[in-house]
């Protein structure tokens, strides 16, 4: 099938069929890799191979630590001003939709949470209209709306005040310069891998604020300083993680990643826009290259398409019960195939239905 799930979403099939080939007994070890010590020698060699693909295929620099920790990404809108806030106690944040929003709200458990800007849902806010405060902690942004399928196509300039990023949905999916961030995390379940395991790319210089309340496992340091094993990380989704690093590494690295991606979401945009039948909300300049949702002219022909969808082997294409109407996630696994796919059933189902 095609798989547009938002996540967990379609893997690399090479990978899978790689890990299933190595299930039961890696490398000639005569285990798995699930039950392998995370301190035993088999596994630390595919954690220093893991870590070292994020880092040279993300760009990381070496005053950075990459962190291998568990929560997902919710989690991590805790764990962010559980870290992060007490520098000053207060930070700003950039709410582009829901996840952005759910972030702001966690956060103002734990310190001064303020709103810099409150955008549409479909659309970014240029950066003349945010509201930013030169003694917050850090600036919070979600750089890919995966509900309202809005994404930055530019890195807002935050000045001395460190940028925190939530990638869940786009992470290694484009090149980015992770220098110009503080902090950036993600769930691995989109774009990387399984999910169970969180993605932390953090600068030296924003450690030593935790708030005395953060749980160890939680706090960036003692992680950093431990090397994501002060307690037992999600070893199997970090085995994963490496063998799809070393899938794209292998088939050109992230800008073929980028090219891919580009040309899978202008299939789909292009028709959408060429349409009466289906309609996409998103300002053109701030659409995903990862979610796109739409509606039918229609809304009783929703499940009729799903159905039909379904019928054809495409699957997981409802749009978030928040929103309504389809969502076709096209991540770095999705194929040129798949999408193809897609439009081709949608322009069947306009000719029948309009
Ligand atoms: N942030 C974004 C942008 C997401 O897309 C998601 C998941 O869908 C989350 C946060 C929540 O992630 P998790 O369920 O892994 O905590």
């Amino acid at each position: 099938v095609f798989n547009f799930s938002p996540g967990p979403a379609t893997l690399p099939e090479a990978v899978l069929r790689q890990a299933a080939e190595e299930m039961l007994d890696w490398h000639g070890c005569g285990m798995s890799v699930m039950e392998m010590s995370h301190r035993g020698k088999e596994f630390m060699g595919i954690y220093a191979e893991a870590e070292g693909l994020l880092r040279e295929l993300m760009g990381v620099p070496s005053n950075y630590k990459v962190l291998f920790m568990q929560g997902g990404a919710i989690g991590e809108n805790a764990i962010v001003p559980m870290n992060l806030i007490g520098r000053n106690g207060k930070a700003d944040y950039a709410i582009t939709g829901d996840w952005s929003k759910k972030s702001h709200k966690e956060a103002t458990r734990y310190g001064q949470a303020q709103v810099a800007v409150q955008g549409d849902n479909v659309s970014i806010p240029k950066q003349s209209a945010w509201k930013l405060d030169p003694a917050a902690s850090y600036v919070h942004i979600c750089s890919n709306e995966t509900i309202g399928g809005v994404q930055y196509h530019w890195t807002p300039d935050t000045g001395r005040v460190p940028l925190v990023a939530d990638m869940s949905s786009d992470i290694l999916s484009r090149p980015i310069d992770v220098s110009k961030y503080g902090l950036i995390y993600a769930g691995a379940q989109k774009n990387i891998g399984p999910s169970g395991l969180t993605i932390v790319v953090v600068r030296d210089d924003m450690l030593g604020h935790a708030l005395p309340i953060t749980p160890s496992a939680f706090n960036y340091q003692v992680q950093g300083e431990n090397d994501s094993m002060y307690n037992t990380p999600p070893t199997y989704a970090i085995y994963i993680v490496g063998l799809v690093l070393k899938h794209f590494k292998a088939n050109g690295g992230i800008a073929a990643v980028e090219a891919h991606n580009a040309r899978k979401a202008k299939i789909l945009y292009d028709f959408l826009d060429a349409s009466s039948f289906f309609r996409n909300p998103v300002a053109k300049e701030d659409r995903s290259l990862m979610n796109v949702p739409f509606k039918l002219k229609d809304e009783t022909l929703d499940e009729a398409f799903l159905k039909g969808a379904a019928a054809g082997g495409m699957i997981q294409l409802k749009g978030h019960r928040s929103v309504g109407g389809m969502r076709a996630s096209i991540y770095n696994a999705m194929s040129i195939e798949g999408v193809q796919a897609l439009v081709k059933y949608m322009q069947d189902f306009e000719r029948q239905h309009a």
